[in-house]
């Protein structure tokens, strides 16, 4: 599912939360990333064994992989790398990143990932989901966040700005410091002066539906909140 379904991907989320003219380039002017060898690398198949002493750390007795998940209501489809299920029943989402962390935390825009995930998870198991664990895989490193509902609500009012964002033809503008474009797939649509192409970049826009249809797509929706 995607967006011109009206659905919002996760992945969508965080990459507004890194900065919103991502999303901006993606739905509005249709410009496709240009992928580095690095953000190749971190999309590959990881080993889930690296898991183990998180899995042993929570007691889980059910670790599952590649979970879709996705709410109606909110607009929002995922596919979240693993959920765990300890023996005390607590539903916890783990995701696995190549990147690393901000100082041994999880960055910002991971975060709001992990959130989204949980609101999704809350929906389809009917709990709550307090926490959240971030793998860094190059730092080998397992970083936590509790997952409160003031976050879980700033993932609602995220897509409501996204949608708007689309729907309006808003373009956010720069505001987000240089050095989070360098390694941003964007860049050399976003800051040519800064960052130009490297060889041919402008390819054939994806074939997508209009921001009229979108609308229509997306009018109904309320984007319940159940608290
Ligand atoms: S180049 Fe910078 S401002 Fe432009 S989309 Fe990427 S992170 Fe955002």
């Amino acid at each position: 599912m995607s967006i011109d379904e009206g659905y919002l991907t996760v992945v969508e989320l965080k990459r507004y939360a890194y900065c919103p003219r991502i999303v901006f380039i993606t739905h509005v002017l249709h410009h496709e990333e240009v992928k580095s060898e690095a953000m190749e690398v971190g999309s590959e198949e990881h080993d889930a064994r690296k898991l183990a002493p998180l899995i042993s750390k929570l007691k889980a007795v059910n670790v599952l992989k590649n979970v879709e998940l996705v709410s109606e209501g909110l607009g929002i489809v995922g596919k979240l790398d693993y959920l765990m299920l300890t023996r005390l029943g607590e539903y916890v989402p783990v995701e696995v990143k190549w990147a690393e962390s901000e100082n041994s935390k999880i960055k910002w825009d991971h975060k709001l990932q992990l959130a989204a995930y949980a609101l999704l998870v809350e929906e389809r198991f009917n709990t709550i989901v307090k926490r959240g664990y971030v793998y860094y895989l190059r730092e080998h490193r397992v970083a936590e966040t509790i997952l409160s509902e003031g976050l879980k609500k700033l993932v609602i009012k995220a897509v409501r700005e996204i949608y708007d964002m689309i729907e309006n033809e808003r373009d956010p503008g720069i505001k987000v410091p240089t050095t989070k474009c360098f390694s941003c797939g964007y860049k050399a649509y976003c800051r040519p002066g800064l960052f130009p192409p490297a060889g041919p970049l402008y390819k054939e826009s994806r074939p997508r539906m209009g921001p009229e249809a979108i609308k229509q797509k997306i009018s109904k929706r309320n984007y319940n909140v159940r608290r």
